[in-house]
């Protein structure tokens, strides 16, 4: 099948990033502080490496957008966070270097291309450090069409196993999931029911990231009654693609009206929610683009639904 290597790969290497997160957060890091205030920790940059490391071997000419990168790591007031990096990448690749590490994480600062692929290596670093909900992100898009995406949820509660789950999806083939550790893919689906009145909705823990009073009042207008679940991180796509929430809403912030969203923190996600049977588009109900840069510079907010609510979601955020 198309895309099979490619579904391999990320698979295996967001597994072993998610080992090496779950490693991490047995002893809590204290979170290093990028330039732009946003909390990152040595697991951000180990997952980051170990992934572009496996895409680099098999998919040399693939250009990788991550969400890190090692500069402020190589700065001399960071030597012993680099060697804590390299020591956990060790665990997975004995032999690895302070340079190849810091060269792996660099081969996330690549462009968008006709065939690029996104990372984000711990979206939810805040919920990681708050030992909640954090995913490993990992997209294929070609052509601004996301083809593969795999998202490891290593603190997704799993029934009788330990928590940990991956959900997969590939283009035109469906949306999977399992634990991450064990088990077999079995096909996922959104809820398909259009009495809304016993279903869930889900949005951020971090208020700032979204508009938690306009989303509550556009879940009641469409029926929802329930509270909204709060998560952290594309853990909120797992949730909808298999069916435990029928909606996600993240509206931009009235604090940060000029926002806009990253390629890596949705890419995955919409492939799964979409190969699930769901429907993600922004706020106008215009699809995300993933063809132009980083940032998502033509949308405007994020509306994930089962699909059958989504019109009258986008409907009722006209009012
Ligand atoms: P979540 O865990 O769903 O709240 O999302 C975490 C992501 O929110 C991070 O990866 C950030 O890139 C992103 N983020 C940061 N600031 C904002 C903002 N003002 N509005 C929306 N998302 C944001
Ligand atoms: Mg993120």
């Amino acid at each position: 099948m198309a895309y099979d290597r490619e579904k391999e790969i990320a698979i295996e290497a967001t597994i072993a990033a998610a080992k090496l997160c779950e490693q991490v957060r047995q002893n809590i890091p204290p979170a290093m502080e990028k330039g732009d205030k946003s909390p990152v920790t040595v697991a951000d940059y180990g997952s980051q490496a170990l992934i572009c490391k496996a895409l680099a071997e098999v998919f040399p000419d693939d250009s990788v957008v991550g969400e890190e990168d090692a500069t402020e790591l190589q700065s001399p007031e960071m030597a012993e966070n680099l060697t804590k990096v390299t020591n956990y990448v060790k665990e997975q690749i004995p032999d690895a270097t302070p340079e190849q590490v810091v060269n792996w994480i660099n081969q996330g600062n690549g462009k968008v291309r006709p065939r690029y692929w996104t990372l984000d290596p711990i979206d939810g670093t805040k919920g990681f450090l708050r030992q909640d909900q954090y995913a490993v992100a990992l997209a294929l898009v070609e052509n601004g069409e996301v083809k593969v995406g795999v998202l490891a949820c290593p603190a997704m509660p799993v029934e009788n196993n330990q928590p940990g789950m991956l959900y997969v999806a590939v283009r035109g083939e469906g949306a999977m999931m399992k634990p991450i550790v064990g088990g077999q893919l079995t096909p996922i689906h959104v809820v398909k029911a259009d009495d809304t009145a016993n279903l869930r909705f889900v949005e951020s823990v971090e208020s700032s990231h979204g508009d938690q009073n306009r989303q509550n009042a556009v879940a009641k207008a469409v029926g929802i009654t329930a509270e909204s679940v709060r998560v952290d991180s594309l853990a909120k796509y797992g949730i909808v693609a298999s069916g435990q929430a029928v909606l996600y809403l993240r509206l931009p912030s009235p604090k940060s009206p000029d926002y806009r969203e990253n390629i890596w923190d949705h890419a995955a996600g919409a492939i799964v929610v979409e190969e699930a049977g769901g429907r993600v588009t922004d706020i106008h109900g215009k699809p995300l683009n993933f063809a132009d840069g980083a940032k998502m510079v033509d949308n405007r907010g994020i509306v994930v639904s089962n699909g059958i609510i989504h019109d009258r979601v986008l409907s009722a955020l006209k009012e």
